[in-house]
């Protein structure tokens, strides 16, 4: 089955995904960034709409940013029917569900996971290492042991569903080194960034990864810097894609860094996915996308190939928008 199907609407030239339908009151935006005053949260692909909901109840209510992206990307991972975020996520060749997942503060304060399996809220194991540790990163087996000690709730994956297209795959796909692919069908995030009404940024990423990928294999989006960064100074960025190439550049950090020397978000996303496109000689398939938010509320995206959108939601709008993107796939 496809991961994503796109219908056009009306003139508008953007895409909305049908994977998980929008409600009706969803505005379908096509411009490619804003400005917002008071509380903002933005995240990628349409699983954010629902996400940014819930993300929206704790800011709402004068909460921070941090505990709204949390509440946020763990409606996405709690979604049995995702297939790239969370436990009913797609496993690696070896048919290991592998999940990465990282969070930031207003303090660049911050935490990360990877290589986690059978735990149903990396995101919240990301903060307790930030919140309970002194240290940054944990990966794997011990990873695994830090959850299991703190009492973080268990599943079994990969989910039956998943494993049996799993099976399929592995009949299909028998050379193990073949090259990657990150399309329509195999990959997304979640990755949120949110401004609370104090004015303060956070962000947080989370994922199974790219589908079938190699045993032992962490993408960008547990990598502080690569699939999520925030300067409560300068503004938030995060990414979506192939991790590989965003870890090249340093992409969210990049971005962030780019805001501070004055660009607008969008452009410092553009010039991310510029840096992206020069350092790779063959294009096929490698789809990158940034969104990014500054300090004022402004926002904005970019993406390699079309077909990237992100959710917005503020008090007054609750939508998706289509990213600004380099080529059409
Ligand atoms: N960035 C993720 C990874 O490389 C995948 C994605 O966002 O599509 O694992």
């Amino acid at each position: 089955m496809k991961r994503r199907s796109f219908f056009k609407l009306g003139a508008v030239a953007g895409a909305l995904s049908v994977f998980k339908p929008a409600k009706a009151s969803n505005l379908l935006s096509s411009s490619f960034e804003g400005s917002a005053e008071g509380p903002i949260i933005l995240s990628t692909w349409s699983h954010g709409l629902e996400a940014n909901r819930a993300a929206w109840n704790v800011l709402e209510k004068g909460g921070k940013a941090l505990d709204a992206v949390e509440q946020g990307v763990k409606v996405t991972e709690s979604d049995l029917n995702n297939r790239s975020v969370g436990i009913g996520g797609r496993p690696d060749r070896e048919g290991h569900v592998t999940l990465d997942a990282c969070i930031m503060d207003e303090q660049s304060r911050c935490g990360s996971v990877a290589f986690l399996e059978g735990i149903a809220h990396p995101i919240s194991v990301a903060r307790a290492i930030m919140e309970k540790t002194q240290h940054v990163m944990l990966v794997g087996a011990g990873a695994n042991k830090f959850a299991l000690d703190l009492g973080f709730k268990t599943a079994k994956t990969p989910l039956p569903e998943v494993k049996k297209d799993y099976e399929q795959w592995k009949k299909e796909n028998k050379d193990q080194f073949k090259k990657p692919e990150i399309n329509h069908e195999n990959h997304d995030t979640i990755g949120m960034i949110a401004m609370d009404a104090n004015g303060d940024l956070s962000g947080a990423c989370t994922t199974s990864g790219w589908a079938y990928k190699m045993h032992g294999r962490v993408g960008d989006s547990p990598i502080i810097g690569a699939g999520l960064f925030v300067d409560n100074e300068v503004g938030a960025a995060t990414a979506t894609g192939m991790g590989e190439a965003i870890i090249r550049i340093a992409g969210s950090h990049t971005v962030v860094e780019l805001m501070r020397q004055g660009y607008s978000p969008k452009d410092a996303c553009k010039e991310a996915v510029r840096r992206i496109i020069s350092k790779h000689k063959d294009l096929t398939n490698l789809q990158c996308c940034f969104l990014a938010i500054d300090k004022k509320g402004n926002y904005g995206s970019y993406s390699v190939y079309s077909g990237f959108n992100y959710a917005l939601k503020t008090k007054s709008q609750d939508m998706l928008v289509d990213s600004e993107f380099d080529r059409n796939w």
